[in-house]
């Protein structure tokens, strides 16, 4: 069915996804249904868009006519036989297959056999939802990002029956609705969902292995990393039930590939109903209170008599050698500093013979306003002490980390980009879309695959190569896409 801007639209759940979603289409002009079991709940649901948008008319964000015409769009439905004009139905009810199929199987008998039966689900193959339904080529995925009438991404999702004539309306009616589409085929965690998962895995990897406490894994992540917010707190801001659902959904999703592992400790966090801000406490205490264990500044004799920089002068990120010292790297005094390459520091002093400082990786070094540091186990205090209070006097803060083979943003950064090349390699989706994906649905502050290739694909590789050397886990195993890229690189080079 053609889908016009005057298209009548159903939706099915009123919840949270619910309203939101018949919100974004009433403000886009569509006459919209709203259909709820819980007799009530779509005329609240109405009620609380239209407290929403009168909250938006105070701030002068829109007119008070505004806010009444789309109002005056929406309406309840107290029967699924009322939906029997729609083009499109959106179903976003509660997440169990059976509760989907049967409202499709029902619609199938009551809608012209054209309308279109999208779900919002995140976690269920939509080729599942599809079968047993009438006319499965129209079923489809439209997964929106909560809050959604603020998130812009909108994952199309195809299933196996799903037309490609119902993917080109969807895809330009999300334009319409000012969203941004991206495609994917139905695999376990679409896009955001799957390659997002070392975000919070890596965090909670860290955590487990006592490497620092959740407020520094957390600010690295968010002022070195370039990340809107830490992976712990965020959890704790999604609720620990949540992401936990999640990251077992794609685990047995991928019948339980090791690389997306749930955690133990986010588990009891479940169990001890420790949910997150919605119950007061998860990983941290809410309302948040952060304070950081920043180094204090360093005595001044702790300054480096002779400091010389190697390489670019952006040394901070950079390719390397084979002796594992990268050709940006900085010496104050005898001490070696550089960025983490997948090996401990203590490993390269050893094999050097000297003291070694080791950098977390800075998406942004001018705005990063931290340094996270990992020192050689055999440092003296006072060479340790050198580097800090050279960081200090750029103005940075300084947080020190346990040794920590490829420590907490790279090793996080390198596990998305190869997650990404797992994902673009089984075309689930286009490697331009997947950047997108994680830029509009998580606020990364750039696509995996385009920060793998401004790191640099060898060295991506040679920190997962490091990483799964020291593990001896699959989990780091770097995907035959990410070795690809590596020697496409060697070849422009040259
Ligand atoms: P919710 O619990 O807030 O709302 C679900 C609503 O559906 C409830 O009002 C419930 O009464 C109603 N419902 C249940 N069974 C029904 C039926 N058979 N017919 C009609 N209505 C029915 O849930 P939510 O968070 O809005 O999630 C809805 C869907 O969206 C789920 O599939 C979820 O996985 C998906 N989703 C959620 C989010 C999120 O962040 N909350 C994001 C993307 C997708």
């Amino acid at each position: 069915m053609m889908l016009t801007p005057h298209s009548v639209i159903a939706v099915i759940g009123s919840g949270t996804m619910g309203a939101g979603i018949a919100q974004v289409a009433a403000q886009a002009g569509h006459p919209v249904k709203i259909y709820d079991i819980q007799p009530g709940a779509a005329t609240r649901a109405i009620d609380g868009i239209a407290a929403a948008l009168s909250a938006r008319v105070a701030k002068g964000k829109i007119s008070a006519s505004e806010k009444s015409a789309v109002v005056s769009r929406l309406t309840a439905a107290h029967a699924l036989s009322e939906l029997a004009d729609a083009a499109l139905v959106i179903e976003a009810a509660a997440e169990q297959i059976d509760i989907k199929q049967a409202i499709f199987r029902d619609l199938a008998a009551i809608c012209p056999p054209d309308a279109i039966f999208a779900s919002n689900t995140s976690s269920i193959s939509i080729t599942a939802i599809a079968s047993g339904v009438p006319q499965p080529e129209r079923v489809v995925g439209l997964h929106f990002f909560n809050p959604a009438p603020v998130m812009k991404l909108l994952e199309v999702v195809s299933g196996l029956e799903t037309a490609p004539a119902v993917l080109e309306s969807l895809t330009t009616l999300a334009l319409r609705w000012g969203k941004q589409p991206v495609r994917c085929h139905s695999t376990p965690g679409f896009i955001v969902n799957r390659v997002a998962r070392p975000f919070y895995a890596e965090a909670w990897r860290a955590l487990e292995e006592n490497v620092a406490p959740a407020g520094v894994i957390d600010a690295a992540l968010r002022d070195c990393g370039g990340f809107p917010m830490g992976p712990l707190a965020l959890t704790d801001l999604i609720g620990q039930d949540v992401n936990f659902a999640v990251t077992c959904s794609v685990f047995n999703g991928f019948w339980q590939e090791r690389r997306f592992l749930p955690s133990l400790i986010q588990q009891e966090l479940v169990l001890g109903k420790r949910l997150g801000k919605k119950t007061g406490q998860g990983i941290y205490r809410w309302p948040l209170n952060e304070t950081l264990p920043y180094e204090p500044a360093a005595p001044g004799n702790s300054e480096a008599k002779h400091i010389k920089f190697h390489g670019r002068a952006a040394w901070l990120n950079n390719p390397n050698s084979s002796d594992g010292v990268t050709d940006s790297y900085l010496e104050l005094d005898d001490v070696l500093v550089q960025v983490t390459q997948g090996e401990r520091a203590t490993q390269l002093a050893k094999r050097l013979q000297r003291p070694v400082v080791l950098l977390d990786l800075v998406n942004d070094w001018q705005r990063s306003p931290l340094v996270v540091l990992a020192a050689a186990a055999g440092n003296t205090v006072e060479q340790t002490a050198k580097v800090i209070r050279f960081f200090q006097q750029q103005g940075k803060q300084v947080l020190t980390i346990n040794d920590y083979p490829g420590m907490l943003v790279w090793r996080t950064v390198a596990m998305l980009a190869n997650e990404a090349t797992d994902a673009a390699q089984k075309g689930v989706a286009s490697e331009q879309d997947i950047d997108t994906a994680m830029r509009l649905g998580v606020n990364y502050p750039r696509g995996p695959l385009a920060w793998g290739a401004e790191l640099g694909w060898q060295q991506v590789l040679r920190l997962l190569e490091n990483l799964q050397q020291h593990y001896g886990e699959e989990r780091y195993r770097p995907t035959s896409m990410l070795r690809q890229r590596t020697l496409l690189e060697t070849q422009h080079e040259h």
